[in-house]
């Protein structure tokens, strides 16, 4: 099924402090293709014992690797990046195979998941410490910023290379060790890019990854006092678990957590431009990103007009393989996922929602889902309080600004939220009222390495990517320095 130009790339072994290793009991588990139900291989189930022997490599490592000038660092990583890129095709394919989505989004995610390893090549170089004016005469004050130490990471299935990237780069850019945990279902991705970590020259037990028991794992990884950060993608139920387990040891922690976000369509909005944000940001990735539209909310005035082009819009969608060519739409990562958004379909349907298209499991079986609109949909439905993670655009109607921003605001959530108008007075008055730590206007894809993504309430803690990234990774330290 996969046809690499470099063979090597696909890993059956765990990378811990520059070694392939089995799991100590020998023990391993299958990973499977969700498209097709094909195993495509196994990898080792480890637990405590390696991730205790990981994270004391890890801090072995750290010396030497804190101690190199940023110039140095920046070099492994600049290297690093090349040969993701060099490698597209190939960690595409890996990629494609073990997550569903398709090709060309897979691509897409390698290009943007080696952009956080180049911008933190570039900003290692940059960062910096203060002096302050002196409230003594004798005494001098001054700033440094140091890594914080060993970094452990837990990542989802969704992205399986950007999110480990948006991690391990500030981190090693830093001067800090990493230790990732991918998810289950997609551990290929993260050891390949480990195979080119090694080539890239990242030196032993500065980036191990580790695959296995999760629970077992992130126990080590949240109560080892040696681990002094934590940076977590996942759903807020484990992110809650992490911390309430990392409280013991005080650590700093990075959680990027449920989405569950609102895209709101004005009657002045662009309708061609809503529909395209629309079909970007909700089916993107079978609509299992934490950034996708999870509410639709239109203007009563353009409802109709809406969800007639939207509808059409969905329509092309071509579901299928993601190794297929032309296929927009892969498989959902496993039988749960489809079962809540049929479980959020049925729920709507219930209490009044109209199915306009889609609605229920595809005809290719497996975890393929139709793209799905569903109108008349109100907010006592499930689809209007939990993320359904699937390609599901529920359409809510709503008749002014403060309705639309009250609606949108009333989740526990707060990570993404998107808005289409060209009135400037509403753009300035939406953007201020939304509750998101990010805030798409008059576009559906605000995702890059530049910007700083992360949420607010109970969407996580801290920023990925861009200059405010590597602030995560790392401590101040204020010198006093007097005798002068
Ligand atoms: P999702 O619903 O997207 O799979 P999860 O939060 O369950 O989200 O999974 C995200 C990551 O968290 C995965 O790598 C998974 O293995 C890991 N994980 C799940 N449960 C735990 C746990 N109890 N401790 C540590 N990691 C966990």
């Amino acid at each position: 099924m996969l046809q690499l130009k470099d063979p090597s790339l696909l890993r059956m072994q765990a990378y811990l402090n520059g070694q392939w290793c089995d799991a100590d009991n020998g023990e391993s588990f299958a990973v499977t293709n969700p498209a097709t139900g094909e195993v495509i291989g196994h990898v080792p189930h480890m637990g405590t014992a390696e991730t205790r022997r990981a994270i004391a490599a890890a801090n072995e490592a750290w010396r030497g690797w804190r101690a190199k000038t940023a110039k140095e660092r920046s070099a492994v990583l600049r290297k690093w990046n090349d040969l993701m890129l060099a490698n597209a095709d190939d960690l595409a394919q890996i990629m494609t195979v073990e997550q569903g989505k398709p090709l060309a989004e897979a691509k897409g995610e390698v290009a943007y998941a080696a952009s956080f390893i180049e911008w933190f090549a570039e900003e290692t170089k940059r960062v910096a410490g203060d002096t302050l004016a002196s409230p003594w005469s004798d005494r001098r004050l001054v700033v440094v910023k140091e890594p914080i130490g060993v970094c452990a990471a837990i990542t989802p299935w969704n992205f399986p290379a950007a999110m480990i990237t948006r991690k391990v780069g500030p981190a090693l850019a830093a001067g800090c060790p990493m230790i990732v945990k991918p998810a289950e279902s997609t551990p290929y991705s993260a050891l390949a890019m480990a195979v080119l970590a090694e080539r890239a020259g990242v030196p032993a037990g500065v980036f191990s990854v580790i695959t296995g028991d999760a629970r077992a794992i992130g126990s080590e990884m949240t109560s080892n006092p040696t681990v002094r950060k934590l940076s977590f993608t996942g759903s807020t139920e484990v992110g809650r678990l992490l911390m309430q387990q990392s409280a013991a040891t005080v650590k700093k922690l990075s959680l990027e957590l449920g989405g569950n976000a609102p895209f709101i369509v004005f009657d002045d909005a662009d309708l061609d431009a809503a529909v395209e944000g629309a079909i970007a940001s909700k089916y993107r990735n079978a609509g299992q990103t934490c950034v996708c539209a999870n509410r639709i909310y239109v203007q009563d005035g353009v409802y109709d007009a809406f969800a007639d082009k939207l509808v059409a819009a969905v329509k092309k969608l071509k579901v299928g393989n993601g190794l297929e060519p032309g296929v927009t739409q892969g498989p959902l990562i496993d039988g749960d996922a489809v079962q809540k958004v049929e479980q959020h379909v049925a729920d709507a349907i219930a209490k009044g929602g109209r199915v306009l298209t889609g609605g229920k499991r595809h005809a290719l079986g497996r975890t393929f889902f139709e793209p799905t609109v569903i109108a008349d949909v109100t907010s006592d439905m499930r689809v209007a309080k939990e993320e359904t993670f699937g390609p599901l655009a529920p359409l809510f109607r709503f008749k002014d600004d403060a309705e639309a921003i009250a609606m949108a605001n009333d989740t526990e959530f707060g990570l993404a939220s998107y808005f289409y108008s060209r009135d400037i007075g509403r753009i300035w008055r939406v953007a201020e009222g939304l509750e998101s730590g990010m805030v798409g206007i008059n576009t559906g894809l605000i995702s890059n390495e530049v910007a700083p993504f992360g949420g607010v309430k109970q969407s996580g803690l801290g920023r990925e990517g861009s200059k405010y990234g590597m602030d995560d990774y790392l401590v101040i330290k204020y010198l006093c320095m007097g005798g002068i």
